[in-house]
C-alpha cells in the first residue's frame, strides 16, 4: 500500500468513509473484505524466514503469521480510527474493557500507581480499584474537575498513568484536556482518557496533548447495537508495545465484527451530527418541562462543565441525564409510557435507549453506596438515537402527562 494509493483527507466525513484504506482492494472491491482466517501461510522456507528476520527488529509490520497478531480486516479499521483520532496507529479488541484491561496490564507493574477520576464508567474503576490491587497496583480516586486534587494524588516516580473519562457517566463532566495532559507531562505519567461518549467527530484528545484514546467500539463508532469492541489510538511506539501483549494477552477482535465495525464508521459523521442535535433538542425541552427536577447536558448553559465542553468539542453528544420530579416507582412508570426508546443498557446506536441507574446500571450497589455517588431513585440515562427528534419529544411529554 503506497501512500498515493490512500485518501489524504483532514476532514472526518471523508476520513469516516474512506479512512487510510487502500483505493484498490483485493479483487477490486469498493468495501474492505473480511478475511477470514485463523493463521497465514508462507510460498517456502525462505520467504517465512524473511519474515520472522523483518519481524524481529519491526516488531509490528505489514503481514503477520497468526489470527492473534493480525487480520488484514482489522488493520483497515485500525488505520481508520487512527485517522480519525489523528493518531499514528491504533489497536482493536473484542470489547471496550478488553482494550481498558489489555492496556492496563501492559501499562502497569506491582509498585506503580494510577490516578483516577470519579463518575468514571464502573467497570474501569472495579478494575483499577479491586483487581489491579491484587497485583500491587494502586488507584486513587479523585474527584472529576478538581485539578488540584488531581496533582496533589500524583506521586512522584510511582504515578505511571493518570486515567480519565470525557464526557462523564451518568453526569457527562468534562475534562479539561490540555489541563490533564500538562500535569501528565510535568511529572512523567502518560495520560489516557476513554473518549466513548465523545467520539472523534467531537473531541480529538490527541491534539491536546493527551498520550492514549480509548473507545468502547461498542457504541457510537459501531453505532447499530449489533457488536462489541473496543480500541485504543496513540503514538507509534506505543502501540507497537501493546500490540505485542495484545497477542499475548489475547484479546483481539473478531474479522466479523470488525467489516460490521467499519461498515458503521462510514456514516459516524452523519450519524453524529443528528445525536448532537436530538440530544440538544431533548434537554431543551425536559429543562423546561415542570416535571423534570433537573437535566444535565453539556450543550446547556446550566451544565457546570458548559463553558469548557464549548472551548474543546464541537458537539455535546447525544447522552441526556435528568431527574424526574418523581419517586422511584414513578420514575420507573414514566419509563414504561415511553414508546420509542428501548429499556436497555448501553448507547450510541441508532435507537434510542434508556434506563433507571439505580435499577439497572447500579442496582447491585447497596441503596446508600448508590446515593454517596449521586446515584438517585428518580435518575434518567436517555441515550438519544437518530430518530426524529419531535417524535422523540412528543413521545416524552405524553409519558409525563
Ligand atoms: C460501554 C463502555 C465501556 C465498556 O465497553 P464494552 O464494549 O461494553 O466492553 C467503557 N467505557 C465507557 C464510557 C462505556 O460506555
Amino acid at each position: 500500500m503506497t501512500e498515493e494509493t490512500r485518501t489524504a483527507s483532514t476532514h472526518t466525513s471523508t476520513q469516516a468513509v474512506h479512512g487510510a484504506a487502500a483505493r484498490r482492494k483485493p479483487s477490486g472491491s469498493v468495501t474492505t473484505p473480511i478475511v477470514q482466517t485463523s493463521t497465514y501461510t508462507f510460498a517456502d522456507t525462505a520467504e517465512l524466514r524473511d519474515f520472522m528476520e523483518r519481524k524481529h527488529y519491526r516488531g509490528g509490520g505489514d503481514s503477520v503469521e497468526y489470527g492473534r497478531y493480525g487480520n488484514p480486516t482489522v488493520e483497515a479499521v485500525e488505520a481508520k480510527i487512527a485517522a480519525l483520532e489523528g493518531g499514528d496507529g491504533a489497536l482493536l479488541y473484542p470489547s471496550g474493557m478488553s482494550a481498558v484491561t489489555s492496556v492496563l496490564l501492559t501499562l502497569l507493574r506491582p509498585g506503580l500507581h494510577i490516578v483516577l477520576t470519579d463518575d468514571c464508567y464502573r467497570h474501569t474503576h472495579d478494575f483499577c480499584v479491586g483487581f489491579l490491587k491484587r497485583y500491587g497496583v494502586e488507584t486513587t480516586v479523585v474527584p472529576m474537575g478538581d485539578d488540584a486534587a488531581l496533582e496533589a494524588a500524583i506521586i512522584p516516580r510511582k504515578t505511571r498513568l493518570i486515567l480519565t473519562e470525557s464526557p462523564t457517566n451518568p453526569y457527562l463532566r468534562i475534562a479539561d484536556l490540555e489541563r490533564v495532559a500538562a500535569l501528565g507531562k510535568a511529572h512523567g505519567a502518560l495520560t489516557m482518557i476513554d473518549s466513548t461518549f465523545a467520539t472523534p467527530v467531537n473531541q480529538r484528545p490527541l491534539e491536546w496533548g493527551i498520550d492514549l484514546v480509548m473507545h468502547s467500539a461498542t457504541k457510537y463508532l459501531a453505532g447499530h447495537n449489533d457488536l462489541l469492541a473496543g480500541v485504543i489510538i496513540g503514538r507509534q511506539d506505543r502501540i507497537d508495545a501493546l500490540r505485542e501483549h495484545r497477542g499475548l494477552l489475547g484479546g483481539i477482535v473478531d474479522p466479523h465484527a470488525a467489516y460490521l465495525l467499519d461498515r458503521g464508521i462510514k456514516t459516524l459523521a452523519l450519524r453524529v451530527q443528528q445525536h448532537n442535535a436530538n440530544a440538544q433538542a431533548v434537554a431543551e425541552y425536559l429543562e423546561a418541562h415542570p416535571k423534570i427536577a433537573r437535566v444535565w447536558y453539556p450543550g446547556l448553559a446550566s451544565h457546570p462543565d458548559h463553558a469548557l465542553a464549548k472551548a474543546q468539542m464541537r458537539g455535546f453528544g447525544g447522552v441526556v441525564t435528568f431527574e424526574v420530579a418523581a419517586d422511584f416507582d414513578g420514575t420507573s412508570a414514566f419509563i414504561d409510557r415511553l414508546r420509542i426508546p428501548y429499556i436497555a443498557a448501553s448507547l450510541g446506536g441508532v435507537e434510542s435507549l434508556i434506563q433507571q441507574p439505580a435499577l439497572m446500571s447500579h442496582f447491585e450497589m447497596a441503596a446508600d453506596e448508590r446515593r454517596a455517588q449521586g446515584i438517585t431513585d428518580n435518575l434518567v440515562r436517555f441515550a438519544v438515537g437518530i430518530e426524529d427528534a419531535q417524535d422523540l419529544i412528543d413521545d416524552l411529554a405524553q409519558a409525563l402527562e
